[in-house]
């Protein structure tokens, strides 16, 4: 299937490898939080469309004839707006949901919907290791007092007196994960159930160390005609090669 315009809605390694296959009139938009690639053939554009309505004036402004939703799976905001702004303009949306993680023997997963939920499910632990992105940044004054926290994210911050930041991107090797964990004796993880390899690492280092998982379930995505769980199998549906 040729498409003449494809939006790729990116902000995660598996949109980039789909925007390296796309020509110049496509267009590859990214939130503008992470890195900007300067090395694309497709047009890159960054920031909001301003909901979903403006995302839909942007398709027919644009003569855009696909959606591709290639965003993290907890960007649901992002989603459900593509969703919305392709059924008004009358054009496909598809959607590419990598699987999630899956616990395997021996693993304790502990999971939680929301910030509050989390924070219980913390209490009987002294030093958890945050990987849910910035969020944690909006409580570090809410640290209980017998909590010392390590956030890990990509915005960098000043640590505070109860808590370290670590600025850092994926993807995380194994021997890094090992590494970190063993010289900051954390007590459990704190994790998005991202899915894919990148950030993988940390679950197997954690198993290793028979350390509890607190894990924020995935939000509901919206439908999207056609779904893939993988890079490969989206470029093969539009006929390019990865
Ligand atoms: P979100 O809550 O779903 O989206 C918030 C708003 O950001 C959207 O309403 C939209 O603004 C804008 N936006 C998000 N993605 C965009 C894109 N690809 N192109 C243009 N505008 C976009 O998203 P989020 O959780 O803040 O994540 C922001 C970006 O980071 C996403 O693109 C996502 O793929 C990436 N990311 C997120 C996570 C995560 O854990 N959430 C992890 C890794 C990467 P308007 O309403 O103004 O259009």
């Amino acid at each position: 299937m040729k498409m003449k315009r494809i939006l790729l809605l990116g902000g995660t390694g598996d949109a980039l490898r789909i925007a390296r296959q796309l020509g110049p009139e496509h267009v590859y938009s990214l939130a503008g939080l992470g890195k900007v690639p300067d090395d694309l053939a497709c047009t890159v554009r960054v920031g909001g469309f301003g909901g979903s309505e403006g995302m839909a004036r942007y398709i027919v402004d644009e003569g855009i004839d696909l959606v591709i939703d290639a965003t993290h799976p907890y960007a649901a905001q992002i989603s459900a707006n593509a969703a919305q702004a392709s059924r008004a303009a009358r054009v496909p949306y598809w959607a590419l949901h990598r699987p999630a993680w899956q616990p395997q023997a021996g693993d304790d997963w502990r999971m939680v919907g929301d910030w509050d939920e989390l924070t219980d499910a913390l209490a009987p632990f002294r030093k958890p290791l945050f990987t849910l992105g910035r969020e944690p940044l909006a409580h570090l004054y809410e640290i209980p007092p017998h909590q010392f926290w390590v956030v890990r994210c990509l915005e960098a911050h000043e640590d505070t007196a109860r808590a370290r930041i670590l600025a850092a991107r994926g993807p995380f090797t194994l021997e890094g994960e090992r590494a970190l964990f063993a010289l900051q004796a954390f007590d459990v993880l704190v994790s998005k159930n991202s899915g894919g390899q990148a950030t993988e690492a940390k679950l197997e280092v954690a198993r290793e160390r028979g350390l509890p998982v607190v894990m924020l379930r995935r939000p509901e995505l919206p439908a999207a005609e056609r779904e893939f769980e993988n890079v490969a199998d989206l470029l093969d549906a539009l006929q390019v090669a990865d």
